[in-house]
């Protein structure tokens, strides 16, 4: 399994789009991994999560065809995830030119997605180039190669945000955010099952908050739960994902700001890593 970040901040980027703070400026100043888009992400070369405002421009410079994407997970309908308009552009013709036998996008997510796909493109998408299943959580499919089970995560309720548990040939990955602490119904489901690939919501960085998002602190925790619970193994990857300039902004006397370098020195002892636009992890 190739999983490939596309994308890595929350929803306002980093640098923020209209922000002045210190943490922006730096960035603005280093660029490279400070920079992060929306956050998104691509399994092998078919399966994608969630479709944020960044996804055409990332997949470009990344390399990575939207053509070839037959399967697109959603975990919520907030915009930096769910940037629905996009999919018209699926619509063959005119906007698309692909070969006659060429499938629909599949499409998958929760109740809030599905309306916000209805309220764009209506009940009707039988011309449109992709298909809409609404999913249950707890409650595994199959697309393809992979068997995907959504996992409810408490992040802005009413809505029932997913996470994502993606299975496939012998690999297992936890795609989780947004999310805050994850909840005892999806630890409970994932108890005893080996994970290879682990990636948390680190939304709130320095913060102890684990309400709606996580920090570090919240990421150890559920690093800590998984191991208690038998999801981990020796080479299991931790990976802490979803930035904000916020979290990420060293605000308190004795923190310093988490770039990439000052991130990783602190992450590496806790075994996690910190994801960045274009990192790519093989299992
Ligand atoms: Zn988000
Ligand atoms: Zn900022
Ligand atoms: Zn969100």
């Amino acid at each position: 399994m190739k999983l490939t970040y596309i994308g890595t901040a929350a929803a306002e980027a980093v640098p923020a789009l209209f922000c002045e703070c210190s943490f922006c400026e730096k960035a603005r100043k280093t660029g490279g991994k400070e920079f992060r888009r929306r956050s998104g992400a691509v399994i092998n070369d078919d399966l994608m999560i969630d479709f944020s405002p960044d996804a055409y421009t990332g997949t470009l410079a990344l390399g990575i065809r939207l053509d070839k994407i037959d399967y697109l997970l959603f975990t919520h309908s907030h915009s930096d995830h769910f940037c629905v308009h996009e999919l018209e552009f699926r619509m063959v013709p005119p906007f698309a030119l692909l070969p006659e036998d060429k499938a629909n996008l599949y499409v998958f997510g929760n109740r809030n997605v599905e309306a916000g796909i209805e309220a764009v493109f209506g009940k009707d998408l039988s011309r449109r180039g992709f298909d809409f299943s609404f999913v249950p959580p707890y409650q595994p499919f199959q697309i393809g190669r992979y068997t995907v089970t959504p996992l409810s995560a408490h992040h802005c309720l009413p809505e029932d945000a997913y996470i994502y548990l993606i299975e496939s040939e012998g690999v297992s990955l936890l795609y989780g955010n947004d999310s805050g602490m994850l909840i005892p119904s999806t630890f409970e489901y994932l108890k005893g099952r080996k994970l290879d690939i682990v990636s948390l919501d680190c939304t709130l960085g320095h913060s102890p908050n684990e309400t709606g998002h996580m920090g570090f602190a919240a990421n150890l925790k559920v690093k800590r739960i998984l191991e208690e619970n038998g999801c981990v193994k020796d080479d299991t990857v931790f990976i802490s994902h979803h930035f904000s300039h916020n979290g990420l902004r060293a605000d308190d006397p004795g923190e310093v700001d988490w770039t990439y370098e000052n991130f990783m020195e602190m992450a590496k002892p806790h075994g996690f890593i910190m994801s960045y636009d274009g990192l790519v992890i093989e299992r």
